[in-house]
């Protein structure tokens, strides 16, 4: 479903990734892990196309997304790839309700049922009560479903996730992983997932170890 070849890419005179080889298949949950500077964030922004490498190929569902540009790479992005990050990065301004719906109304849905899609995965996420709130009125925890729930509203190939539990204290983090789990349970949904916890990396179908800008273990 994903996969890459060769990735390369250099800050400076910084090599931060060595020649990255990568498969995941439809389904999969996988998580990435090793030491900071390891090239883990560098290497999902490249295959979440945020980032472009200066050699090799990324494969999403057989598009060679790094062929893509501009506007097309843009929409290509914001239909077949959700994100999560450890900071929401959820729009302040809007209530949790629209945040889930702006990248559906991005693409060319109508905006009713963009909305009633936002809905019932905001619903589904326990967060009915909570939809009309804006993010400054929800726990931490919260904030970070409706970011999960705005990650899946273009019903994403894949959602690339960084540090998604960072910021959450344990129970939290086990509660979203949890739902990750739901999710692929319920749509066959697959994740890759940039995590320090070794607990929840650990549980993933498969852990992706990367050193020095290579990956050293679980590359399939
Ligand atoms: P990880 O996510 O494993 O901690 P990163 O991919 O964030 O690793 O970073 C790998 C290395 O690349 C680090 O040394 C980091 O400082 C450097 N780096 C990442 N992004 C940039 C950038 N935009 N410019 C310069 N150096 C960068
Ligand atoms: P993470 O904690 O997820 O590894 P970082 O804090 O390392 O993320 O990086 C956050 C952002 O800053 C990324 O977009 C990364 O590319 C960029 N970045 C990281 N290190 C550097 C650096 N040394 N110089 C410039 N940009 C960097």
């Amino acid at each position: 479903m994903l996969s890459c070849k060769q990735i390369t890419k250099q800050y400076g005179n910084l090599q931060v990734l060595k020649g990255v080889d990568l498969e995941i298949a439809k389904g999969e949950i996988v998580s990435l892990v090793g030491s900071s500077g390891a090239g883990k964030s560098t290497l999902l922004h490249i295959l979440g196309t945020l980032d472009e490498a200066d050699a090799g190929q990324v494969l999403l569902n057989n598009v060679q997304v790094d062929k893509l540009k501009g506007n097309a790479l843009a929409a290509f992005r914001n239909k077949h790839i959700g994100f999560v990050f450890q900071f929401h990065h959820l729009l302040p301004e809007f209530t949790a309700l629209e945040n889930v719906c702006i990248p559906g109304w991005l693409g060319n849905k109508k905006k009713k049922e963009v909305e009633t899609r936002a809905m019932e995965l905001l619903a589904m996420l326990g967060l009915k009560e909570r939809m009309h709130n804006k993010p400054s009125e929800l726990s931490g925890g919260e904030q970070q479903r409706v970011a999960v729930a705005r990650a899946l509203i273009n019903n994403p190939d894949i959602i690339m996730a960084d540090e998604p539990t960072g910021n959450l204290d344990s129970t939290h983090a086990r509660e979203l992983h949890q739902l990750f789990f739901d999710l692929r349970k319920q749509f066959n949904q697959t994740f890759l997932i940039v995590t320090h916890n070794e607990e929840l990396a650990a549980q993933c179908d498969r852990t992706v170890h990367m050193k020095d800008g290579r990956i050293v273990a679980g590359v399939n």
